[in-house]
């Protein structure tokens, strides 16, 4: 398989330029899925003893099923979190798959743990973590948010006292499904204070006094968020951190989406109380630029991470010799063997410097004052609250949540944007209304202004 033969040299040539059309050209299609049944239909049998060569199987996939992917980086696709990988960093994205490089020890990856480690020291610096602090890329924030809160529960646990408690956490219900769904996979309860807005140190300290004396006892860990997934709302970090000190808990803040704010002198001052956390999640794949995956988790106090996600086993030890030290990833997340996913945003980082990386925050917080601007001004539409970094909730007046999702469908389908509809909690009830959110550079005023439109 591994014979160099021209047959290869050209598909190597036809793949690479296929790759650099894609990240050049500015004239992507927003794409749309297709059912399972009928991208069989198109395609057959593709998996097959003799098999069906490659440049079948690349036209395969020209022709039909990269067509039925929807990318994240078209300018009109504001919905979910959408993203917007640097033309840099998915070109290392191709290095770094081509190098094969394990990227569990330093023994074996140390090149390219040494430049995951550089960029990661740029993503501390701006929490403002005291010295001593320091991170690991992860396949996403999902597993960044379950290695924090195995360290945290880890950490906890360590006291007899709560050797065989079942642990329990606070967050709010603005709080993203991973940290429900990660609670269930480590076997913990969370208690959830119920507002979608602002999670303040007052109303946390409402909620610890009123559980009982048993949830009091189980209670390890706090999870604020630095950006709401839905509304891009920052809880109230600071005085939520003091709480967490007096009360001697675990302070975890999910900034998987917000994390590239940190970067924007605009916004920075929301977030004031991050640098007090013990642990943070932030998501490069998000607002950083990178390609999937790549999130990140940062801690104040690496040997708690180590405690918690040391792996032991007899053919491991020859890693962990003198020879090689230095910085061994397994040791601070859920991962054993994994790939250098932070290696494509040293690369970009390093290439364009980390004021590029601010100037693109500071547009995506611009595109949602620009379009918070245009809802106001224009009839039909009124916002839902005051646009958060780049989230943007607005109502088009008089619809109901089945009209929001034929213009959704509507729009996706002649190929023109992908805006979802959200709910938000109105009171008791929650009401469905239209979300943007702005990652892309590239988004223009004409692009939002198009999508009002479309809403007439
Ligand atoms: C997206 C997101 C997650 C989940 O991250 P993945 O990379 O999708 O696993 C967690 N928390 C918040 C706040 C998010 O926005």
């Amino acid at each position: 398989m591994h014979k160099i033969d021209m047959d290869l040299v050209e598909m190597t040539l036809d793949v690479m330029k296929y790759a650099i059309d894609r990240i050049s050209s500015s004239k992507i299609k927003i794409g749309k899925p297709k059912r399972a049944e009928e991208l069989k239909a198109l395609v057959g049998e593709t998996v097959t003893d003799k098999g069906i060569g490659g440049e079948y199987a690349f036209n395969l996939w020209k022709k039909h099923l990269a067509k039925a992917n929807v990318p994240v980086d078209h300018p009109r696709n504001l919905a979910f979190v959408p993203a917007a990988p640097t033309r840099t960093a998915i070109m290392f994205d191709l290095v770094t798959s081509a190098s094969s490089i394990h990227g569990a020890y330093w023994m074996e990856g140390a090149g390219g743990i040494f430049c995951e480690n550089e960029a990661m020291s740029w993503i501390v610096s701006l929490t403002g973590l005291p010295e001593g602090a320091f991170g690991v890329f992860t396949s996403g924030g999902t597993a960044a948010n379950l290695s924090a809160m195995v360290t945290a529960r880890e950490h906890w646990r360590e006291n007899d006292i709560f050797k065989r408690e079942k642990g329990l956490i606070i967050t709010s219900i603005g709080a993203h499904s991973s940290i429900k769904a990660m609670a269930k996979v480590i076997d913990v309860d969370v208690h959830l204070v119920e507002t979608e807005d602002v999670l303040s140190g007052v109303e946390l300290q409402d909620a610890i006094d009123n559980l009982t004396a048993d949830e009091r006892k189980r209670l390890f860990a706090v999870v604020g968020t630095g950006g709401t997934t839905n509304a891009g709302i920052i809880d109230d970090l600071d005085s939520i951190a003091n709480i967490c000190k007096q009360e001697k808990l675990w302070f975890h803040v999910d900034a998987a989406y917000g994390g590239g704010a940190l970067a924007a002198d605009s916004v920075r001052h929301l977030f004031k109380g991050i640098e007090k956390a013990d642990s943070i999640t932030i998501d490069p794949h998000k607002w950083m630029f990178s390609p999937y995956d790549c999130g990140a988790v940062i801690y104040k106090d690496m040997q708690l991470a180590k405690n918690a996600h040391s792996q032991e086993g007899s053919y491991l030890d020859i890693f962990k010799d003198e020879g090689a030290h230095g910085f061994n990833p397994t040791d601070y997340q859920i991962q054993l063997t994994r790939r250098v996913r932070g290696l494509p945003l040293w690369f970009s980082l390093a290439a364009n410097g980390t004021d590029k990386y601010k100037e693109a925050v500071e547009r995506g917080l611009e595109l949602a004052q620009i379009a918070g601007r245009l809802i106001d001004e224009d009839p039909n539409v009124e916002l839902v609250r005051t646009p958060s970094l780049s989230c943007v909730l607005y109502r088009r007046i008089g619809w109901k949540p089945e009209d929001y999702t034929h213009w959704t469908y509507e729009n996706h389908k002649k190929g023109f944007a992908l805006v979802t509809p959200t709910k938000w909690k109105n009171g008791d009830d929650f009401e469905t209304v239209s979300r943007f959110c702005f990652i892309n550079p590239d988004t223009t005023e004409g692009d939002i202004r198009a999508i009002l439109d479309s809403m007439a």
